[in-house]
Formats: structure tokens, sequence, C-alpha cells
């Protein structure tokens, strides 16, 4: 049986981003992932937007992580090549009504710490995207967006390079604690030629994105349902793709499920339209019953009255992991913590956004979790 110091589950840009920093310092750290490669799941399937931190609860991990993240991020993709632009971003309120909640998120942006937050009024949203509509808009310096498959990648080449072992096709089937360590249970290889195998772990991170749930579960930890929200993405490409230059937001959902259908001009010179959010019945449903192009159309003329539907193609969704309920209200925070029953495992549940963002500074606040279990 292998011995691990340290076993991570699910190789999504937050497990990937966890096994780069704890490898720094641990030897025999495993990173399983079930999919053929990291990455395949809701790490890819996003805006690839690095996130200010400007709607988040002050104080709150998603707050602080994304502010430390968004630092971290374009340090570590400046510093390891990884494809990202600084660009900024304009929140445009479409009309009069939306001026106070505009006002609201630039207090807000500031209660956290976010630097640089401007309001400009219609002549400079005309000169900086000349086919957007708004009376007012608020400036977002510090965004950007990265790609997030090179980024999961540099994590696991890092990763590997510092002596972790990167198990692909790799799904956790079973957690049995015994004194100081755990058995982690694997069903490795396709569903056609699979083989099970058992690895001992001292201590275990369950980054298991969408299933993380299930795999607390494992454990016999009930305390969490995660629900996946879709979010469904349309694409401007070819010359209408000039319609917008840069990133371009609505003000947020009043529902909190998501920061409204945005624009975003992708590292490739496309423009991402999306995503939408609607709660959907099983964690793999990616595709089924999806929106039309008006749907989109329909949802993006107020602020760019000009979007035609012969500008717009279906792209792909991504699934988020809420930890809110149909019909739920309010706010669910990041949740990072040691289990109670079992001390040497670590929990990460509802990892939805600013998590790309967030990754690079998620992994330093584990790395140190990890660090006092095992002193
Ligand atoms: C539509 C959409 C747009 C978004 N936009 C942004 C954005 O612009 N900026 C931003 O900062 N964030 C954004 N996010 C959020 C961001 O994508 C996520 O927070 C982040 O990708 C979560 O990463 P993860 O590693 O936790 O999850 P995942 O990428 O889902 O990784 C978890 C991994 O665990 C594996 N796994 C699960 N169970 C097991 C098991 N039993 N055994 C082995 N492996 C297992 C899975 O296969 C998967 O690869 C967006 C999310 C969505 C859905």
């Amino acid at each position: 049986m292998d011995q691990a110091n340290i076993l991570i589950i699910g190789g999504g840009v937050i497990g990937s981003a966890i096994a780069h920093a704890v490898s720094q310092r641990s030897d025999d750290v495993f990173l399983v992932e079930q999919n053929p490669k990291l990455g395949m799941a809701t790490s890819t399937r996003n805006s690839g937007v690095i996130h200010s931190g400007i709607y988040y609860p002050k104080n709150s991990l998603k707050a602080r992580l994304c502010i430390e993240g968004n630092r971290l991020m374009y340090e570590f993709c400046a510093k390891h090549n990884v494809p990202f632009r600084h660009t900024g971003k304009l929140v445009v309120a479409a009309d009069a009504h939306e001026e106070p909640a505009l006002l609201a998120l630039k207090k807000n942006g500031e209660d956290n710490g976010v630097e640089g937050l401007r309001l400009i009024g219609p002549d400079e949203i005309r000169a900086r995207e000349p086919h957007i509509t708004g009376v007012a808009a608020l400036d977002v310096p510090s965004t950007g967006i990265v790609s997030a498959e090179d980024l999961v990648r540099t994590y696991g080449r890092l990763a590997a390079d510092q002596g972790a072992n990167i198990v692909q096709r790799a799904k956790v089937i079973s957690l049995e604690p015994s004194p100081g360590a755990i058995r982690v249970g694997l069903r490795i290889g396709d569903e056609q030629d699979s083989q099970d195998e058992t690895i001992e772990a001292r201590c275990i991170i369950n980054a298991a994105g969408l299933y993380a749930d299930e795999v607390a579960a494992l454990l016999g930890n009930m305390s969490w349902k995660i629900y996946p929200v879709r979010g469904e993405y349309c694409e401007i490409r070819g010359p209408r793709r000039t319609l917008i230059n840069n990133l371009v937001y609505p003000l947020p959902h009043a529902d909190a499920l998501s920061l409204g259908v945005h624009f975003t001009k992708t590292l490739w010179g496309t423009v991402l339209l999306g995503p939408t959010a609607r709660y959907v019945d099983a964690k793999d449903n990616y595709e089924r019953d999806r929106l039309s192009i008006p749907d989109f159309v329909q949802g993006a003329k107020p602020l760019l009255p000009e979007v035609q539907e012969s500008d717009l193609q279906l792209g792909y969704s991504g699934l988020r992991p809420k930890l809110v309920p149909p019909g739920g209200k309010g706010y669910a925070d990041f949740v990072i913590t040691r289990d109670p029953a079992v001390p040497q495992a670590i929990h990460l549940v509802g990892m939805e956004s600013p998590g790309l963002t967030a990754a690079p500074a998620v992994a330093v606040h584990v790395a140190k979790m990890v660090e006092e279990m095992m002193d």
C-alpha cells in the first residue's frame, strides 16, 4: 500500500494550486483526479476573470481570498508565463434606477480594500466601449483575465516537478479513518478496465468541487449538500466581436445567484456573453434544455442594443457548486474547515466564483492549516 503525507482529492484549479503549495514543503504528496486530465470540470468552464473582490461581504473568506488571490494570480502568471491580461472592467448602470446599486457596490468594494474604484459617466463609457449604453459605470482597474487551462496545467507541472504524484483517472470511492491516518480507496482506470487500490494518507484535502459534499459523506460527514447551478455562454466571433473592447458587466442579480450576464473579451479576441444562472437536476447536466440564442439577445440588449441573433453562437456551459438550495435566500461563503470527527481531513465546499481568482490564496491558507495539523 502506498503511503502519502498529504492526499488531495480533486485536480481542479483549487486542488492543483494546493498540490503546488504543499509540495514545496512536504514529500509524498498525492493529487488524485477522476478525469483523464486536470481541470476538466468547473475550473475550465468559467469566464476566466481575475476578480477584484468588490461583490462579497466584508471579512468573508470570499472577499479576503479573492483580493489576496487577485494579487498572487498576477504575480504567478507573470512568473510562470501563464497567459493573462490585466484589463480592468466596467460595471454599467443601464438606467438611473440602477445608480444607487452602483454606488453601494463601490462602497462595498472600498470597504473590502479594493483599490482604484472610480465612477464614470456616459462620455467615458462611450470612449472605452462605444457600443455600450449606460448612464454611469464603476471602473474596476484590478480585474483581468487568465487562461484557466494553462493555469491548472502549470500548477500541475510545477507540483510534479517538486515531487508530487499526480494520479489521473483515479476516483476516490472510500475513506476509512484509522489511528493517525485515513485509508483512501481509489478506482483507477475507466469503466471497462479498472482496478482498485488503497493509499494510506496522514492528511486528506477534499477539493472535489461539485462532489465535495459526497466526498465528505464518505467520512460520515453529512453537513453539506451541493446544488448545481448551470451557467451558459454564447460567443461572438468574426468581425462583430469588435462590439466589445474589454470586460463589461451589468449590476449583479438581486437573487445573488450570479454576477449577471456579462461581456468578456477573451484572450483569443472573441467575446463571451454569459453566464446565465439556473438550478439543474444533475451534476453532469451541462447541455440538456439549453437556453436559445434569442434568450441571450434579449438579456444583452439593455447594455448592447446593437447585438443581433446572427452575431451569436451557443458556447460552453459550467456548473456552480452552490450551497444555497433552489428558492433559498442568502449568501453562502466558501467553507474551508477541518472535519470535526476526523481532524486530519480538510474540506473545501461551495468553492464557486471567485474560486478561480482565489485559488492561489486558498492554497496558501490550506498549506498553513496542513502545517499546523502536521506539527
Ligand atoms: C459559469 C461559471 C463561471 C465562473 N466564472 C469565474 C470567473 O470568471 N472567475 C472566478 O474567479 N471564478 C469563476 N467561477 C468559479 C470557478 O470556476 C470555481 O470556483 C473553480 O473552478 C472551482 O475549482 P475547484 O478546483 O474547486 O473545482 P473543479 O474544477 O470542479 O475541480 C474539482 C475536481 O474534483 C474532481 N473530483 C470530484 N470527485 C472526485 C472523486 N471522488 N475522486 C477524484 N476526483 C474527484 C473532479 O473531477 C474535478 O476535476 C465560475 C464558475 C462557473 C460555473
